[in-house]
């Protein structure tokens, strides 16, 4: 067995999947699946390195291969850059036993950029908005904060991922999903072949709540604008919401994450997946199989 199948098995162990059988142990290891971009990726950014989403970005359109060296692409395998054999590659790794794409959930629209207030319409590119979080206040929470938790990754991301709000390391650092939980999270996405380099990964508030409690009603109010704005300058193909915090505070409604889950609700028209919270996992292992469905239904809609 290759490196590459026994870190899968691991993976799947971690994840609480499925047993996997191998038929024939001589059978040559297919090669991972690419994930297709359709955005070059820029460069992972903490803090961001300012890069306005391109109008190219909501069409979809294929781009061709990204030049090797420093500028290439790392969610582009060689198989998607034409160097692998025709009829080599076949279905990922990920892709099997994934659930169907479930059918919509609800639809909704985000607040108009002249809605937010503060101006933040006016702010054109991520690391412009981070910049705002980081130097104002817009809640109670702020003024305990050690850092604020903008947010970071690829300011072109095909997947956008939130969780509900920073922990003691995220506020530590100023860097989302660094602590426990977000190495959860790393692993979920070496998984579905998603490097963390190329998504974006951020929260619904951006400064710790004390004892990292729920935040409160109107704490989301004052920060959501921020994530709005995020979501717009993106773009993205795909978003993840981890927890029924950041699924309700998305698609601004009261329900559980039972009832929120199992379907593909839109925000804006773009594709929105509502699964576990990874700290969630960590408590309750159960959870891992059904997060790892819910992260193939939201790897095969990047694909689609
Ligand atoms: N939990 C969250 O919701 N966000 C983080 O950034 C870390 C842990």
């Amino acid at each position: 067995m290759g490196d590459e199948w026994r870190r899968y098995l691991a993976q799947q162990a971690e994840l609480g999947g499925a047993e996997v059988i191998l038929s024939d142990p001589r059978t040559p290891e297919p090669p991972a699946d690419p994930m297709p971009t359709d955005r070059p990726a820029a460069p992972a950014q903490h803090p961001s390195g300012a890069s306005p989403a391109g109008s190219s970005a909501a069409t979809g359109s294929p781009v061709p291969p990204a030049p090797s060296g420093s500028d290439a692409d790392p969610t582009r395998s060689s198989a998607a850059s034409g160097t692998e054999p025709a009829g080599a590659a076949s279905e990922p790794k990920w892709k099997k036993g994934a659930p169907p794409i479930p059918g919509p959930g609800i639809a909704v629209l985000s607040p108009a950029p002249v809605l937010l207030g503060n101006d933040l319409g006016a702010l054109d590119t991520i690391e412009a908005v981070a910049e705002r979080i980081r130097t104002t206040y817009c809640c109670e929470l702020c003024p305990n904060r050690t850092n604020a938790v903008p947010g970071e990754g690829n300011p072109r991301a095909r997947l956008v991922l939130i969780g509900e709000g920073p922990g003691a390391t995220e506020d530590a650092t100023g860097r989302p999903f660094v602590g426990q939980a977000g190495h959860l999270l790393d692993t979920i996405l070496e998984a579905i072949d998603v490097p963390r380099s190329s998504v974006y990964i951020t929260n619904i508030v951006k400064c710790r709540p004390p004892q990292n409690r729920k935040p409160l009603p109107d704490e989301i109010a004052a920060c959501i604008p921020y994530l709005h704005r995020q979501l717009d300058l993106i773009a993205p193909k795909v978003i993840v919401a981890m927890g029924g915090t950041a699924g309700e505070a998305l698609l601004g409604v009261r329900k559980s994450l039972g009832e929120l889950r199992g379907k593909v609700h839109t925000y804006n028209g773009i594709p929105l997946v509502v699964t576990y919270h990874p700290a969630a996992l960590l408590r309750n292992p159960n959870w891992k199989k059904p997060t790892w469905d819910d992260v193939r239904i939201a790897r095969q809609l990047l694909d689609r």
